[in-house]
């Protein structure tokens, strides 16, 4: 009986390593042969393991290899924060910082030689957007949530997002996919984002459609409006969702026919210049009679000066009510490498430079700014505050909390939390009664740190914080206030 096992188990042995040998066989004729790849032709068999471990080690390299400060776009810490921010748990770290605050760049907080005591904590305050119109907002929360379509990510993300927001008190942008009823299935307020192919509010030709648009913001939970003229990832391109992508619920939200792309124009068409542009926010105000404003990334000192001049010129009235700016650093689920990675200045310096315009050319009172790029932590939130930011907003920070492990396989259908594929099979790791309560708890972490902040800089509210309370790390290790490195405008001297 024995014997019998041990022979057939032979026969096994000396079949598999028959067929591997003939399989090493037959892969080396085909490698040697092909002209296609150097590597594979040189080294025949052997040479198939190169690409074999490098797309493995795009999956493992998070797990074992990266230390916590060193990934991009995310490194490991970031990520980290925001798991436990949005399971609820505390963020206190023992021992010591792991963050090396040598590095060129990093802001480090000045904290005041007499905070306020802790009956005088640092709370936030709700702050009115748009007040000229019809129906100002005011926004309760200083983080929310940033412009992400339905289309490009899943209907259970978009309605846990859409709970957690209204638990957290925080406003979703729709991104410029369109209003689904995902969107307002959890009650929060909304940010309606009209991209230049105006998805949702247009007429078969792609223009303005006013009836569409009164009907959107006629809804209660519609506060303000956005015309997306540019994003960080990809300034000056529109974008494609592929016919394949476009099923018969998402042709009807975005308006849009059934097997065809669906394209968005690199611009409106109906805006040439910056006049252009304040005729059509106050079209789009008047329609609405919401707060309206605009989201673009910073090119220049002189176009945002031409634009501030034309507003005094023309009258505080016809300025958007919010600028929302977006550093190049932003992401998306697919853009062309160069301009995700070349085009487009960082909120870093675009924040400090448009504020600084803004306020000494006296509009800081009417055009809120809302910035965003990478600032999914407490600290870069902070940095925004002082840097003259009235808001913030984030997309990845959010899909952080929903569950995104960073696999960056968004344009694909295959995301494997769920988050970004209309996959059912991967749908169903994203558990919406879940995921809503991390989302809200991600905006309460952020908020509670964020006051943390200021409290220990010396203000009573976080948009108190000034250019002075942030010092950035020179290449020379020594650190330089943020009011030093980008001194104010001056109006009169036009320097
Ligand atoms: S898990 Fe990967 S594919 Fe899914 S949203 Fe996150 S980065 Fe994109």
């Amino acid at each position: 009986m024995v014997g019998g096992i041990v022979e057939a188990l032979a026969l096994v042995f000396v079949f598999v390593v028959g067929v591997a040998v003939l399989a090493a066989v037959v892969l080396f004729a085909i490698d040697r042969t092909q002209t296609a790849d150097a590597i594979r032709r040189n080294y025949p068999v052997i040479g198939r393991f190169r690409s074999l471990f490098t797309s493995l080690g795009e999956f493992f390299r998070q797990y074992f290899f990266a230390m916590d400060r060193e990934e991009l776009p995310f490194n490991r810490a970031q990520r980290d924060w925001i798991k436990h921010a949005g399971e609820g748990k505390g963020n206190t770290v023992a021992f010591g910082s792991t963050r090396n605050i040598a590095i060129p760049g990093t802001p480090v907080f000045v904290n005041a030689a007499f905070p306020p005591l802790d009956d005088q904590y640092a709370s936030s305050e709700p702050l009115v957007i748009g007040p000229g119109a019809r129906e100002p907002y005011e926004a309760t929360s200083i983080f929310n949530l940033s412009g992400m379509s339905y289309g490009a990510i899943s209907k259970p993300a978009v309605q846990a997002l859409s709970r957690g927001c209204k638990a957290a008190g925080c406003w979703m942008n729709t991104g410029e996919g369109g209003l689904s009823p995902y969107h307002l299935e959890g009650g929060c307020d909304i940010v309606f984002q009209m991209g230049t192919a105006k998805f949702g509010v247009r007429d078969d030709d792609g223009n303005l459609d006013e009836d569409k648009l009164r009907a959107v913001a006629a809804h209660r939970e519609v506060k303000m409006i956005e015309i997306k003229l540019a994003q960080g990832a990809k300034p000056g391109k529109g974008g494609i969702l592929p016919a394949a992508k476009i099923s018969p619920e998402i042709a009807a939200i975005r308006h849009i026919p059934l097997g065809r792309d669906g394209i968005s124009p690199n611009r409106h068409a109906e805006v040439d210049d910056w006049g252009d542009l304040l005729d059509f926010v106050g079209r789009v105000r008047e329609i609405t009679g919401l707060p309206t404003g605009i989201k673009t990334v910073y090119g220049g000192h002189a176009e945002y000066r031409e634009l501030f001049e034309l507003i005094l010129e023309r009258g505080e009235d016809s300025a958007p009510d919010f600028i929302t700016l977006d550093g190049g650093e932003g992401g998306t689920g697919a853009s062309p490498m160069p301009l995700m990675d070349l085009v487009g200045v960082t909120i870093r310096e675009a924040l400090p430079k448009v504020s600084a315009l803004r306020d000494d050319m006296g509009l800081k009172d009417r055009i809120r700014l809302i910035a965003s790029g990478k600032l999914v932590n407490p600290g870069d939130v902070a940095w925004a505050m002082c840097a003259g930011a009235d808001f913030v907003t984030s997309a990845r920070g959010f899909m952080f909390s929903l569950g995104c492990i960073q696999a960056m396989k968004c344009n694909k259908n295959t995301c494997p939390t769920g988050i970004t594929t209309h996959d059912p099979r991967f749908q169903k790791g994203l558990v919406v009664e879940d995921k809503w309560q991390r989302v809200a708890h991600y905006v309460q972490s952020i908020t509670k740190d964020l006051e943390v902040i200021a409290h220990s800089v010396g203000v009573s509210e976080p948009r108190l914080m000034r250019r002075r309370h942030v010092r950035i790390v020179q290449p020379d290790g020594s650190s330089v206030p943020l009011n030093e490195l980008y001194p104010r405008y001056n109006v009169m001297t036009g320097t």
